[in-house]
This record gives C-alpha cells, sequence and structure tokens, in this order.
C-alpha cells in the first residue's frame, strides 16, 4: 500500500561522484585494505558526477506551458523536463524519484565505505556494513571462485531421491520475501513465500502468512496471456532458461528447459490474479496445520514444515492464496520429480545470480533486466553492492543515514504537517454527508489512534546474530536471507510490536500500515524536491503533503474501511457507507480504465483502484491542509503563479516519471498504481483545479462536476 511502488526495488539505484572521494580516503587514511582495493578496481572509468539540485518551488524551467493545463496536465508540468532528460541506459524509468534515489544512493555509499573505519574487529555493525559490501566488490575473487559456492546447494538438489527428499529442500528454501499488506511485495520465485505479520482477526498476535510463489516470470499473465508480446517474452524466457542451465553444467538444456517452462506453466495456472491476491477479504484464510495434508494434498507439509523451521506449537497459518497452495501442492505430487529438480537447480542459480561470476550476472540480467524491464545496461557493480548490502543491514545503514542527513528541525517541520493533515482529515470526516455518525465517531476514532512514523524507527534492529565474513559475498548473501527469516519466525509467539518498521529510513517510499495503524515516512523520502524547510507551503503540502495524506487516506480507503482502530479485519462501515464508498470507487475504476498507456494496453481501474482513491484523498486533505496553514494571509504570486497553482503544480511535478515500453507495460501488469502520468492527473476530480487553472469544457481532461469522482 506505499506510495510509489517501484518494482524490482532490489535492482534500483545510481550514481558515482562519491567515488572521487573514496579513492582519496583510501589514499590517506586507515581503512579496510580490502574496501579499498574493490573500490578501487570499480572506480577506474567512473567520472565524478554534480550533486543534483532542485529549484525550490515549481521548476518552470521543466513546464511545457505550450500545452493548456486542460488538454495534459502531466506534460505541462513536465513536458520540457521530460523531452529534455534520456533514461540512462541501467534504468527502466526515469524521474524526479531516480534522481532522488541516485542521491540517496551517493549518500548510502559515502556511509557504507566509511563504515568500517577505525573498527578492525569483527562484529560491529559498522564492520559488518563495510564488509558486506567490500566482499561483494570483490570481482576477482567471485571470479576465481566460478560456480563453486553454488555446489553444495546443486548437490542437495541432485540427492533429491523421492517426495520426501523433495519436502525438504522446498521447506529449506522458504524466506521472510513477501508482504501483502504493507510494502506490497506479492512475488517471489521460491515455491511459497512467507509473510509474518499480525492475524487480521486478533491484531494483538503474530502469525505466519503463506503465499503462492514458484514462477521465474513475474506474473502469471506472462505464462497464460494470449497477445503477440507475450508469446515472445516466453520464447524467449525458454531460451533464457536453456542458456542458464548450460552455466551450471547441464546437458540436454533446450529439452530441459521446456520442461520447466511447462512446469512453471502449469504452476501459474494454479496462480491466483493479483487483482484477487490484493483482495483482503479473500486472503485471510486460517488453516490447522494439521488441515494442509487433507485441503492441500501432494506435498508432505510435515516435512515441509519441519524443514522450514517451524516450531511443533505453531499451529495455525493464513493461507492467502488456498487454491493456488493446493494447485502447487498436487504439482508437487504430479509432476516428474526429474522436472522438480531441474527447476530448482533453475531457480537456485537465478536468485542467486547477483553473487556468482560475472557470465551468470550478465545471462541472468539479459532477460530479467533487458527483455522484461527493457534496460540497456546493467548497473555498476558499486551501485548493486550498494543495493544488496542495504537489503542485507537496511536498518543498520538507515541509522547512520537518519544520523547524518535527518535534522532534529525537519522531523519537527513534518510533525506539524501531520498534525495539519490529521485536522484537515478530521474534518472533512466530519463534513461528509453520507457517511452515517456511528461510522464516522470509528472514523474519528481511528485517525486519533493511527501512529504516524516520520525519518526513522523509535527502535532500531539488532544484528548481533548475522556473520559477515569477508570475501565470501555468496555465503554473507545467504547467511542475511537466512537471518531475516529467523528474526520473523521469532516473533511467532512473542507480543506484537506496534512501532515496528517495514521500510528502512533510506529508502525513498512511505507506507500505511494497515493491521499496525501506522505510517512509516523514511527520511530519505522527506527531502527535496517533495520537501524542504525553506520551501513554501504550496509546494511541500502539493508534494510531501498529498503523499503524507495519501497514506492516511488508505487507512479510510475500501481496504482502511476493513481494519478498525486496533488493526482488526472487521468491517466498521454501515451497508450505506459501503455502498455509497464502492459506487463512487466504481466511477475512479472507469476514468482509470479509460486511460492507455500502450495501443494495446489500458490501465487496470480495478488493480488500481486502491492507490488512485488513496491519491485523490491525500490530494484533497493536503490542499485542505494547506489552506489551513495559510488562512488569512492573501494568496501571493511566486514566479508568476498563485499559490493555488503552485499547490497543483507541485503535485503533477511529484510524479514526474517516464518509462520504457517494457518496464511500463509490466508495471501496467503487474503494479496496484497506475503510471505517474494519470497519477498527476488525479487533480480533474478536485473542483479547485478548474478554477485555478480555468480549464474548460471540452478540454480532454475536463470532467463535467457531475462526473468528477468525490470519495472525501
Ligand atoms: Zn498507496
Amino acid at each position: 500500500m506505499e506510495v510509489e511502488l517501484k518494482i524490482a526495488k532490489r535492482w534500483k539505484m545510481a550514481s558515482l561522484a562519491m567515488l572521487v572521494s573514496v579513492l582519496n580516503v583510501c589514499g590517506s587514511r586507515l581503512i579496510v585494505a580490502g574496501l579499498c582495493t574493490a573500490l578501487a578496481l570499480s572506480a577506474q572509468a567512473e567520472p565524478p558526477v554534480a550533486e543534483p539540485t532542485f529549484p525550490l518551488g515549481v521548476d518552470i524551467a521543466g513546464m511545457d506551458r505550450s500545452v493548456a493545463p486542460g488538454v495534459n496536465f502531466f506534460d505541462y508540468a513536465n513536458g520540457t523536463w521530460l523531452r529534455a532528460n534520456e533514461i540512462p541506459s541501467d534504468r527502466k524509468s526515469y524521474g524526479y524519484w531516480d534522481v532522488v534515489q541516485e542521491l540517496v544512493e551517493r549518500r548510502v555509499a559515502d556511509l557504507i565505505q566509511h563504515a568500517a573505519e577505525g573498527e578492525p574487529t569483527g562484529g560491529s555493525e559498522g564492520r559488518k556494513i563495510g564488509d558486506y559490501f567490500a566482499s561483494f566488490m570483490q570481482e576477482d575473487r567471485i571470479e576465481a571462485l566460478g560456480l563453486l559456492p553454488l555446489q553444495p546447494i546443486l548437490k542437495r538438489i541432485k540427492e533429491i531421491s523421492n517426495r520426501r527428499s523433495l519436502a525438504t529442500f522446498l521447506g529449506g528454501t522458504l524466506r521472510a520475501d513477501v508482504d501483502v499488506l504493507n510494502d506490497t511485495e506479492v512475488y517471489t520465485d521460491n515455491l511459497f513465500g512467507l509473510w509474518v505479520a499480525q492475524d487480521l482477526d486478533h491484531p494483538d498476535r503474530y502469525v505466519p502468512f503463506l503465499l503462492q510463489g514458484g514462477l521465474g516470470m513475474p506474473d502469471r499473465s506472462y505464462y497464460l496471456d494470449v497477445s503477440a508480446a507475450m508469446a515472445d517474452i516466453r520464447t524467449k524466457y525458454a531460451t533464457h532458461v536453456a542458456e542458464m542451465l548450460k552455466l551450471i553444467g547441464f546437458s540436454d538444456t533446450v529439452a530441459r528447459a521446456a520442461r520447466i517452462v511447462d512446469l512453471e506453466s502449469r504452476i501459474a495456472t494454479v496462480h491466483s490474479s493479483r487483482e484477487a491476491t490484493e483482495d483482503v477479504q479473500k486472503g485471510n484464510n486460517h488453516w490447522l496445520r494439521r488441515e494442509f495434508e487433507t485441503r492441500a494434498p501432494g506435498l508432505d507439509w510435515n516435512v515441509f514444515f519441519a524443514a522450514a523451521e517451524f516450531p511443533k506449537t505453531q499451529q495455525d497459518f493464513v493461507v492467502w492464496q488456498p487454491s493456488a497452495v493446493t494447485g502447487i501442492s498436487a504439482l508437487v505430487a504430479s509432476q516428474p520429480l526429474a522436472t522438480w529438480k531441474d527447476y530448482l537447480a533453475l531457480h537456485a542459480v537465478e536468485h542467486r545470480a547477483a553473487f556468482l561470476p560475472k557470465a551468470v550476472v550478465e545471462a541472468n540480467f539479459a532477460f530479467h533486466g533487458t527483455i522484461l524491464d527493457g534496460t540497456p545496461e546493467l548497473r555498476v557493480r558499486w551501485r548493486r553492492a550498494i543495493d544488496v548490502t542495504n537489503h542485507a543491514l537496511g536498518d543498520a545503514v538507515g541509522k547512520l543515514y537518519a544520523e547524518r542527513y535527518f535534522s532534529a528541525a525537519a522531523k519537527v517541520r513534518i510533525e506539524e504537517m501531520v498534525d495539519q493533515l490529521r485536522t484537515a482529515f478530521s474534518r472533512r470526516i466530519d463534513l461528509l454527508e453520507w457517511m452515517a455518525p456511528e461510522t464516522r465517531e470509528s472514523a474519528k476514532a481511528k485517525l486519533r489512534t493511527l501512529k504516524v512514523g516520520v525519518g526513522y524507527p523509535d527502535q532500531w534492529r539488532d544484528y548481533t546474530g548475522l556473520d559477515v565474513v569477508m570475501g565470501d559475498a555468496f555465503g554473507n548473501a545467504e547467511r542475511a536471507a537466512k537471518f531475516e527469516y529467523h528474526y520473523h519466525l521469532a516473533k511467532l509467539g512473542r507480543p506484537v510490536d506496534r512501532g515496528e518498521w517495514v521500510m528502512n529510513p533510506q529508502t525513498v517510499n512511505a507506507v500505511n500500515l494497515p493491521a499496525m495503524n501506522a505510517l512509516n515516512f523514511p527520511a530519505a523520502m522527506l527531502q527535496p524536491p517533495y520537501f524542504s524547510l525553506d520551501s513554501d507551503p504550496a509546494q511541500n503540502y502539493g508534494s510531501i503533503g498529498a503523499t503524507i495524506g495519501h497514506e492516511i487516506s488508505h487507512s479510510f480507503d475500501d481496504q482502511g474501511a476493513t481494519f478498525d482502530a486496533t488493526g482488526r479485519l472487521r468491517n466498521w462501515w454501515t451497508k450505506e457507507d459501503l455502498a455509497h464508498f464502492r459506487a463512487a470507487g466504481a466511477q475512479l475504476v472507469r476514468q482509470f480504465d479509460a486511460y492507455h498507456p500502450l495501443p494495446d494496453l489500458a490501465v487496470n481501474g480495478q488493480q488500481t483502484l486502491s492507490e488512485n482513491i488513496a491519491d485523490l484523498g491525500g490530494l484533497l486533505v493536503a490542499h485542505d491542509a494547506y489552506r489551513l496553514e495559510v488562512r488569512g494571509r492573501p494568496d501571493a504570486m511566486t514566479d508568476g503563479f498563485t499559490g493555488e497553482q503552485r499547490f497543483y503544480l507541485s503535485y503533477a511535478q511529484s510524479w514526474r516519471e517516464k518509462y520504457r515500453e517494457a518496464a511500463l507495460r509490466k508495471a501496467v501488469l503487474t503494479n496496484g498504481h497506475a503510471p505517474d502520468e494519470y497519477r498527476a492527473s488525479t487533480a480533474r476530480n478536485i473542483d479547485g483545479w478548474y478554477a485555478a487553472f480555468d480549464i474548460q469544457a471540452g478540454q480532454p481532461l475536463y470532467l463535467a462536476p457531475a462526473d468528477r469522482v468525490r470519495i472525501w
């Protein structure tokens, strides 16, 4: 439910100026020797890059004033910038978000390379961060090791001799890698994914959620869609699979690849759609451990759960997509063992490709990066090193980030804005004609108890049990994933921690946690161009204010309506409230269904409904909060625009982003958010926007007052 789900976040990042400072530090000060060597190796061809600067106020130069706001508001606000900026060759999309991401990456790189300084012994967090990064940077060592680190896993797969040992292996692959409510990630290449979170019926306890998985491509539609574009991707996937098998020394690769793709297609057939997966009511299915055998026969569940290290006392599970779990389990029994073993070998190498030699990395990227996302070039190694370090030790890196880059004054100012937004939302609830009085009271109770986290968590994670070994990039990644898994398993049976964050402070994003009735606003999102202590209220509220409003309104949207103030999955709306909300939602579904980012592909209004409602609610309360803050003051012109105009322009500029075609296609098919251009068009539902820009009937974005969606 985050504001800006950027897919494949593990492979986002960018930029370089740090390398000059790295070399300076290496030349003059004591620092871990391996780190310096590794960085120096990769640094050779890297020119320094200037810090990005963002205009304080509206980016006038980036606008295209030849386009009328009522014709295309997104282009009006962003057209010149979008035309002037090419998508870098190692990216699938580019915009403000990416520029901020680059800046944060540069800062994080700087923090990571200094983290180990003055910490000669292992075990400290700083040393773990430094060693994790440095080990990944040892490309020569990784080349020299070849596939050796992978061999023990391939050997175990080879030794699978019956369904029982297959179940043992599958249980051992389970990791804490999905999340259906918060930082939404519903894809895993492991056969199943695990999420440990509050029991939606009893939010004072944790329960394990089991999700469908096992596909090599991002979604079932890649296997089942009949379009020519998808058929072409499938052909390329089979070739890719054969190539990966060849790289790990398999023979007869074409025929074996065909059998693997066939198995994955069968898995795809039993998978639930992304749309169904997002429906909490369909997902909240409690199964007792002993019921798996009868409800999903095939896989030896006792063996599976034991191998997955669930304590015997863990009797209840939530099965998010029951028919998929049943279907996949049946396939475990019905499909040839030899095919399963080939499949597992393929997934073993694909899953760990980043930590293996260049030939594997490049083959993996050629398909998953270039074919699926359209990204021509693999990102340079140090950027990937930052990425994997962030992934493994995110909170430890985040602690350094927040200390250095998030000021106490910024925290205070954001908290003031949050208060203003909360007040604005509360007033809107008071004025809602369609909402029943008792629903209104529940809504206000929920708003009062909403826990808003700004910048960083109150409590930091403890990485004491994680062993990071210098020179063992592959092993470090294996141990980090296992450490993360154990961390989540250990929550079972413990009291629920409502202060836990699901994002790191250095993540450029924000998130609503429905079952915790909490929001996380990481420090990295709370900076220009989204927010600045020096920006005027119109810009701050139009940008970060709308983002905060977006997250708040998730607590009161179609999904938020199903979680009460304690986080219990319980509808607290009356039938009439829900009927009104659904009707208004249906109108918004139609509005978004009509957008065609590609000639053969429309936005899925239903799949993106929650996010579109949150955008609309967020923009409305941000505007109210802006008016609250500037009340009594005349609307002053700045840069030739009124405060009202700057507010909406700031909003549209916050969605500044361009996509490669393949990435756009993937986003439309798999993302819960509409492409950014259409998110900027949310303003067409708001009367004030028409007045601010003198939008005329007949212009493409014009909606007659009756057609403007009014929910909040
Ligand atoms: Zn959202």
